[in-house]
């Protein structure tokens, strides 16, 4: 029986994790399987980062249902319960706050210990399922691996153990240096299109995919009033769920941003290191900008990563309210590429600091169903024999 399972799901898992997992499979100290949860499923939005990351493929693949996030949540827990009973892992470990981590109800159930890596993150708008999400699967772990300080005293703040939170770094910063030189080298990449776009002159990227922007008629029409304000040249690589709602509430983009599918990892650093500034909903996409030192616009009305406002290398555009002037927002994001910034985001060895603390737990026998007196919260004044 191998020591723990990971159940990844959506494409910046892949990404984010992919130094963590080469460790894992490189290591004899701790055995491991690779469970794909079924949520992201196309070429370019799955195959794609395994093979430019050299990412071992996946041990298991659930058929999970598709459709709405109930649909796919219980889908989730259903197979992952079903696994459980024929796969007894000292732990299994999720990424994230996607409905993928909600597995971790049926892990739950098995009452095998959770580790939640990318712990304690909060935006604080309870607007969002990834919100819910992510304090839901945080009060079920039995360690968690949050990137900041700050993030740690979230979970703190919520009456999370100390012992259960331990502060790695954000793994992003790995990926980011060990992968750059293929970002610079990944033009021949992208299609003829964008290459002979971003040959000639200087442009800016856009990614759009929050439900909260994008299932509302008017956050999505602020955000397009946004993009068209610039004459600059926009690639703008759209999810599948955005291009049909673009289409439902008939928003027209200006002929100087130019849509396409999603694009694979190297193509899409690539862009970002070259772009002016990117316009993005994403959370791996701020970090990613702030890292390389490109200024982003993120268009949230709050963030998980205020740091980047901290250090200053994002402006903030708030796409829930109505805005009469979009073109200051343009000004400051393209002042900030004359500014420099150092990153917040950690040292660039979180993925073996993370990998490191699994191996020890689990050779420890610090990984045990949970007994009578285990509790992941003080208790001390609220236990009564
Ligand atoms: N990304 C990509 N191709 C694209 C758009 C984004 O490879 O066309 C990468 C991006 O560099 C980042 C991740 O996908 O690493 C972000 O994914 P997404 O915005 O879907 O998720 P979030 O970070 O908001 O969870």
């Amino acid at each position: 029986m191998k020591d723990v399972g990971i159940i990844l799901g959506i494409r910046p898992d892949v990404i984010r994790a992919s130094k963590i997992l080469n460790l894992l499979s490189n290591t004899s100290d701790i055995s491991f399987d690779f469970i794909w949860s079924g949520q992201h499923y196309s070429e370019n939005m799955k195959d794609v980062f395994f093979e430019q990351l050299n990412v071992p493929k996946p041990d298991v693949e659930f058929e999970i249902e598709k459709g709405n996030d109930a649909q796919i949540v219980s889908s989730v827990i259903k197979n992952t319960y079903n696994h459980l009973e024929k796969n007894k892992y000292k732990a299994v470990v999720f990424l994230g706050d996607t409905n993928t981590v909600m597995g971790s109800i049926a892990v739950a159930q098995h009452n095998i210990p959770i580790v939640h890596i990318e712990g304690c993150m909060r935006s604080y708008d309870w607007r969002m399922p990834e919100e819910k999400y992510r304090t839901t699967i945080d009060h079920l772990s039995d360690r968690i691996y949050a990137y900041l300080d700050s993030y740690k005293q979230q979970g703190l703040n919520e009456g999370i153990s100390d012992k259960v939170i331990k502060v790695t770094g954000n793994p992003i910063v790995d990926i980011i240096n060990e992968n750059n030189n293929l970002f610079q080298n990944a033009e021949n990449y992208l299609s003829e299109e964008i290459v002979k776009i971003i040959s000639n002159e200087s442009f800016l990227l856009a990614t759009v995919h929050r439900r909260e922007n994008i299932l509302d008629r008017n956050s999505l029409n602020q955000i397009v009033n946004l993009i068209n304000q610039t004459e600059t040249q926009v690639i703008f690589p759209m999810g599948y769920t955005t291009q049909s709602k673009i289409e439902e509430y008939n928003l027209k983009l200006n002929s100087n941003v130019h849509v396409c599918d999603p694009i694979g990892y190297l193509e899409f650093m690539h862009l970002l290191d070259r772009s002016n500034y990117v316009f993005s909903d994403s959370g791996t996409v701020v970090e990613e900008a702030c890292i390389l030192g490109t200024p982003s616009i993120q268009l949230r009305f709050s963030t998980e990563r205020p740091e980047v406002y901290d250090v200053k290398s994002s402006v903030k555009f708030d796409p829930s309210i109505e805005h009469n002037e979009y073109q200051s927002f343009l000004n400051k994001a393209q002042s900030l590429m004359d500014t420099k910034w150092k990153q917040p985001f950690g040292d660039g060895n979180a993925s073996s600091k993370i990998v490191e603390d699994l191996i020890h737990l689990s050779q420890n026998d610090a990984f045990k169903k949970h007994k009578p007196g285990d509790y992941p919260f003080d208790i001390s004044n609220s236990f009564k024999e």
